[in-house]
């Protein structure tokens, strides 16, 4: 039967895989329904395009088209203008604008300096050229040029010496450069104590310090920096109309001469000018559809290579002038500087390619190129397209399905490592992009732009001490402090309220004490942080002058050893024991077996979760030390990397965490672990777990006892899990009035503190 064999040779051609028809008609299908659907807003009437003309002749001015951040920064300076006219008892906001005079602005701005804990005269100017967006944006005209001239001579002679105003960024900024680069990501890996509410923030600090680094991007391109619009309706108030209608027409009542316009054309003009909602799209942050990974044939070897482009579409200004940016990465020798293993690490555990086959990294790293072509694109899932690839951790270690991670934890996390790990100074995420220029020298991957610097690279270099931490205040300083009078003074008076009571619910002054010890509490806080910058500003400058006199008094030159890694987690152990003792001289075959290894090592470590209680806990095992010599290239069978090595965890004393114990990303000496009483347990347990299981009564869920010997138990309210715990484990956790009435207490307190802290600001 040749007629039907050749059918079917003719159907499986030359695109080789099929059975996709019915996908592929299907989008066809949907694709022509939906271009049926027509974009274009239908076309204005005759009558209607009368009342435009009509409209427009009384328009005397169209608002400039600000981006989202400008609006939110005029709706600030709105604010304090606002407050200004109130509280100087000035007058009607919007009356005193629309006639505003020298003399009054240069009495807002010494007024706002005053408010303000302004440092630095870039901030100041910043605020008088905002102050200009608003007056525009209010009354549709400019502020008079000599006007302006004479507030910035008043900034300048009178404002600047007066509040002590310095120079924008006199510190000049540290650069992260390829040095810089390893001492961080070592230090991330290996060396850093500081805990991260999910290991996954770690892997995500990591990448994001390499981006950062070779592509020179700035932090808003990688995650989510958009500043939250006020809620109090001044955007709207300020930008809801597109046009500032002359005097004349607002008062004049349309005339009744020519009523060709209905008052349904009228809308559909209005309309027009209206600020239109905007629809929530993707958020401003890099995301899968931005990343392009693929199997390459390396151009000499031919030997197939994991490649990967990232395309970075939102660079300053973006709104205006779309100039994305193209970075093409390959593979690099040193493993702990390769930003493809990291990025893979990531996907894999997202989930987030498309074909099945793939999941782990011997699926991705040992594929081949098939015959006759030269690449093979990896596309990923097609609902993984708009969703960030670097996402927020909550803090109970909950990894968002679909929220960008905060510049804010980025930059915190970034200061506080690069502190630590003994930089002079702190780093800011904008660190990278005068960098980035040198980035692809020695063992960092090539990282090739498609468009020139945008930014002039200019160099310093960074002051490091290994041996310099974030707070490095000797025990002896703490000691011999003496105290703060002011917070003496708070102290005694609790003291005297209290009466040497331990308890004081329902105390006659039971607000008063809570506020005092907030204050204490904030006071102190300041204070250390203050102590722990001076002691190290000290350290840093006189460090230089005792290391010359001890040795010019003959005394040895002091050596600094690296520290020995010691860490908790195994597969974290393993990733710096590679990274740290990696040999240059690896065969292909080795490099090919190290680099599957990292990604799995990566993707584990993602998982994986450590709490403060780690440093408290007792350890049963000391854990394993990697060898300081030479790197083992097969993983120490000693160590199991699957969770939860030995017994089960059980709840077995009375302070334990009945929620910590089912946690299986954490080590068993967590899980376990033993408050000091039972009350600090109950304010962890309502913190982090009475939410979840309140939520799973709600949407009658089974709750479950993460005891073993108590797997079978079913419960479906939280009073029957209170109930069980007490019963069977002697666990006493907090009624649901008694965790009602914190809840209440705390949410009271921070309305109380807010609405000071805004009478403040
Ligand atoms: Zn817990
Ligand atoms: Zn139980």
């Amino acid at each position: 039967m040749p007629a039907r064999t050749e059918a079917v040779r003719h159907h499986t051609g030359s695109n080789g895989v099929l059975g996709h028809h019915t996908d592929f008609l299907k989008r066809v299908a949907d694709r022509e329904k939906n271009a049926r659907v027509s974009k274009q807003p239908p076309p204005l009437s005759v009558k209607q395009h009368a009342a435009h003309r009509k409209k427009m002749s009384g328009v005397r001015f169209i608002r400039p088209r600000y981006a989202a951040e400008t609006q939110i920064n005029v709706s600030g300076i709105f604010g304090k203008w606002k407050r200004y006219c109130t509280d100087m008892e000035v007058g009607d906001w919007k009356t005193i604008l629309k006639k505003i005079d020298i003399a009054t602005m240069e009495d807002l701005f010494l007024w706002v300096c005053e408010k303000h804990n302004i440092k630095s005269w870039g901030t100041s100017l910043e605020y008088i050229r905002q102050f200009q967006q608003l007056y525009t944006t209010v009354t549709g005209q400019y502020i008079d040029r000599n006007d302006i001239k004479e507030l910035y001579k008043y900034h300048d002679c009178v404002l600047i010496p007066r509040f002590g105003l310095r120079a924008p960024n006199i510190d000049g900024k540290p650069v992260l450069n390829v040095d810089a680069l390893r001492v961080i990501l070592t230090f991330n890996i290996a060396y850093d104590t500081g805990v991260v509410p999910l290991e996954r923030q770690r892997v995500n600090q990591a990448g994001c310090y390499m981006i950062i680094c070779y592509a020179g991007v700035r932090p808003a391109e990688l995650v989510n920096n958009e500043r939250k619009p006020p809620k109090d309706g001044s955007l709207d108030e300020l930008f809801g109309a597109k046009a500032v209608m002359s005097a004349e027409v607002q008062s004049d009542n349309e005339g009744a001469e020519d009523n060709v316009a209905t008052d349904e054309d009228m809308k559909v003009v209005e309309m027009l000018l209206l600020q239109e909602t905007i629809g929530r799209g993707r958020q401003k942050a890099l995301c899968y559809e931005d990343i392009l990974m693929m199997i390459v044939c390396h151009p000499v070897t031919g030997q197939a290579t994991l490649a990967m482009s990232i395309k970075f579409i939102y660079h300053k200004g973006c709104d205006n002038k779309p100039r994305p940016t193209i970075f093409f990465f390959t593979p690099s020798k040193k493993l702990i500087f390769c930003p493809i293993l990291l990025f893979l690490a990531l996907a894999l555990s997202d989930h987030a390619f498309d074909a099945k086959c793939i999941d782990d990294a011997r699926s991705v790293l040992a594929a081949q190129v098939p015959g006759g072509l030269l690449c093979v694109p990896l596309r990923w899932k097609e609902s993984m397209l708009k969703i960030p690839f670097f996402r927020r951790v909550s803090r109970d270690g909950a990894l968002s399905e679909n929220e960008a991670a905060l510049y804010a934890t980025l930059r915190d996390l970034m200061a506080r490592q690069s502190l630590d790990a003994g930089f002079e100074v702190a780093w800011t995420p904008k660190a990278g992009r005068r960098g980035a220029a040198n980035a692809a020298n020695g063992n960092a991957p090539d990282a090739v732009r498609d468009q020139m610097m945008r930014h002039d690279p200019k160099f310093f270099t960074l002051t490091r001490d290994p041996r310099a931490t974030k707070d490095m205040v000797p025990e002896e300083v703490w000691a011999s402090l003496p105290p703060d009078p002011e917070i003496s003074e708070l102290e005694e008076r609790r003291a005297k309220l209290k009466q040497g009571q331990y308890r004081f619910d329902g105390h006659e002054d039971e607000d008063e004490i809570r506020e005092l010890i907030y204050k204490i509490g904030l006071k102190r806080s300041q204070r250390e942080k203050r102590i722990v910058k001076e002691y190290r500003e000290y350290y840093f400058y006189h460090r230089p002058t005792w290391d010359l006199e001890r040795q010019a008094e003959g005394g040895e030159v002091e050596q600094y050893e690296e520290p020995a890694i010691d860490l908790v987690i195994p597969e974290r152990a393993r990733l710096a024991e590679i990274f740290c003792h990696q040999p240059d001289n690896l065969g292909d075959d080795e490099m090919a077996r190290l680099r599957i290894e990292v990604v799995d090592l990566y993707v584990a470590l993602c998982g994986k979760r450590e709490t403060v209680k780690r440093k408290r806990a007792q350890r049963t095992a000391p854990a394993k030390l990697p060898t300081p010599e030479l790197i083992k290239l097969e993983a120490d069978p000693d160590i199991e990397f699957k969770p939860i090595p030995g017994p089960f965890p059980l709840l077995t004393h009375q302070n334990q965490c009945p929620g910590c114990i089912g946690d299986e990303r954490m080590s068993l000496e967590e899980r376990t672990f033993r408050y000091c009483r039972p009350t600090k347990r109950n304010d962890h347990f309502d913190d982090n777990h009475l939410e979840a299981k309140e939520r799973s009564e709600q949407l009658g869920q089974l709750i479950i006892c993460n005891d073993k010997r108590c797997k079978d138990i079913q419960m479906y309210t939280v009073d029957h899990f209170r109930n069980h715990v007490q019963s069977v484990h002697t666990i006493t956790l907090r009624t649901s009035e008694q965790a009602q009435e914190r809840r209440a207490r705390k949410l009271k307190l921070r309305r109380s503190r807010q609405s000071a802290a805004q009478a403040h600001g």
